[in-house]
């Protein structure tokens, strides 16, 4: 008989009385009954031993030296673990007080012994009853417990958007609420059948993580069928053999208990809940498994919103990539150049270094469409902008396409001359390409000409300013000739 939820073995009866005949005969009657017994001589021995080893039930004398049964109960009721169990008062003393007086200390019920003669049949029925009515108490208690505990797993499973938190949080509190020694959870995929990608284990156990299960997948025809052709319970005693899916992990891993829950996204089969215990046979409540199949759906709603999230994120930061570049030469446009310009501005501010910055423009380019048309201007443009970003190679550096057929180089921690050196590198790149432009003034192909300017940024200063002396070293580089670097 085990009447208490999430103990082993008979219930535990705790029989107090400091007559050693009479606590003899209370003892043999409960084992005889077959309860386990505990004995104590006084209150103050039977408080220490509620204390270590928390009975099902007390069997309370309320007279005795020392600490007597009123003072002892009152004491029992303080005790972890020990506040709603059943005290039974034994007592020669049926006067009203003191019935009164044993109920006000918390005691369940009383039986009296009147001249030390107890009524047996009597007092095993009250034990028989009392017990029952607590084992269903705790029963009651911990289901609400666990389901209050269900909704705040619900609730902080669904707050997070991140599916790594949302998996290792599941299998966290479902470890705590079941109190078995593991929780994970088994992704399917349709290639490689199922793996354990998460769990929580308590210390000493053997992890399951990337454990496989060589699954064949189910067809995919009955997705209504998947929550309960794939719940599994493995509870005590139960045999696995070797031809079902789970039976090579449980025997393996050596498990007393086992259990599965799937986890359905819409018409897929997403992967499984398991529960493992080790140490111990135990059995699965039907009110637990009720539990996990309410939680497996909020997880699979909380799954499918990660990735629905996830995916927005890719497609927002590809948006944003989208809106930093310019569509025709692939390098960075305007937007991006102004951003980084003021960026780069302030921090070098603060750092007091150097900003130096180019200004390219391509050499008679109107001409250029002109005599080539607007589709040739075009692959000129992406030919000149690769040119000058194959010479601007360090880390911090920036080429963007500034607008028309003008390009812009930020260079961060750069002086005027190392920037002239740069730009005169520009300048020979894109001469090199040898793009034939007939009608060019200056040379028989595409050039650029090229304004130069470096300076240390002041904080109240603006990065304008640098851009007014880069354009005003460009028009001197048309004013000279054109294909040529000018620094202001
Ligand atoms: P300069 O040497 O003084 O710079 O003369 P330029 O002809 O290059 O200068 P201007 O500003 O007169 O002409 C710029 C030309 O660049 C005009 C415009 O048609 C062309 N252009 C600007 N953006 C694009 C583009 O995206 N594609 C093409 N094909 N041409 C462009
Ligand atoms: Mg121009
Ligand atoms: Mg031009």
């Amino acid at each position: 008989m085990n009447l208490l939820p999430g103990r082993q073995g008979a219930p535990l009866i705790l029989v107090v009385d400091d007559e050693r005949t009479i606590r003899e005969m209370l003892q043999h009657e409960m084992e005889q009954a077959g309860y386990r017994t505990l004995t104590a001589t006084n209150g103050a021995e039977a408080l220490e031993l509620c204390q270590k080893t928390p009975p099902d039930m007390v069997l309370l004398d309320a007279v005795m030296p020392t600490m007597d049964g009123f003072c002892c109960c009152a004491a029992i009721r303080q005790t972890p673990h020990c506040e709603n169990l059943p005290v039974l008062m034994i007592t020669s003393l049926d006067d009203e007080e003191s019935v009164a007086e044993a109920f006000a200390v918390g005691a369940t019920d009383y039986i009296i012994k009147p001249s030390k003669q107890i009524h047996w049949g009597v007092l095993r029925q009250r034990v028989r009853r009392l017990l029952q009515a607590y084992a269903a108490m705790q029963e009651l208690r911990q289901r609400s417990a666990q389901e209050r505990k269900l909704t705040q797993i619900t609730a902080q499973v669904r707050r997070s958007l991140d599916l790594e938190t949302i998996l290792r949080t599941t299998v966290g509190e479902v470890q705590e609420l079941l109190q078995v020694e593991q929780v994970a959870i088994c992704e399917f995929s349709p290639v490689q059948g199922g793996r354990f990608t998460v769990e929580s284990t308590r210390a000493g156990w053997p992890s399951v993580r990337s454990v496989s299960l060589p699954l064949v997948m189910p067809p995919a025809q009955n997705p209504e069928h998947y929550s309960t052709d794939w719940l599994v319970q493995v509870a005590d005693g139960d045999e696995v053999t070797g031809d079902v899916w789970y039976g090579a992990l449980v025997q393996r891993l050596g498990m007393q208990a086992f259990l599965a829950v799937p986890v359905v996204l819409g018409e897929r089969l997403w992967g499984l809940l398991t529960a493992h215990h080790y140490s111990t046979p135990r059995s699965w409540l039907p009110h637990e498994v009720n539990m996990l199949q309410q939680l497996t759906m909020q997880l699979a709603s909380a799954i499918q919103q990660a990735q629905l999230y996830q995916q927005l994120e890719a497609a927002n930061s590809e948006l944003q990539r989208l809106a930093a570049f310019d569509g025709l030469t692939q390098v960075p446009n305007r937007r991006r150049f102004d951003e980084y310009l003021a960026q780069e501005w302030q921090r070098l501010a603060r750092e007091q270094s150097c900003l130096a910055l180019i200004l390219a423009d391509i050499d008679f380019f109107k001409s250029y469409n002109d005599t080539y048309g607007h589709v040739a201007g075009d692959e000129c443009l992406r030919q000149v902008a690769q040119a000058i970003s194959r010479k601007v190679n360090r880390a911090g550096d920036l080429v963007a396409r500034y607008g028309g057929e003008e390009f812009a180089v930020i260079l961060p921690n750069t002086s005027l001359a190392a920037a002239m050196m740069v730009a005169e590198r520009v300048r020979q790149e894109v001469a090199q390409l040898r793009i034939p432009h007939e009608k060019s003034a200056v040379h028989g192909y595409v050039t650029l000409s090229l304004g130069v300017t470096s300076t240390l940024p002041q904080p109240q200063g603006s990065p304008a300013e640098l851009i007014a002396a880069a354009d005003q070293a460009l028009y001197q580089a048309k004013q000279q000739g054109r294909n040529c670097v000018v620094p202001y």
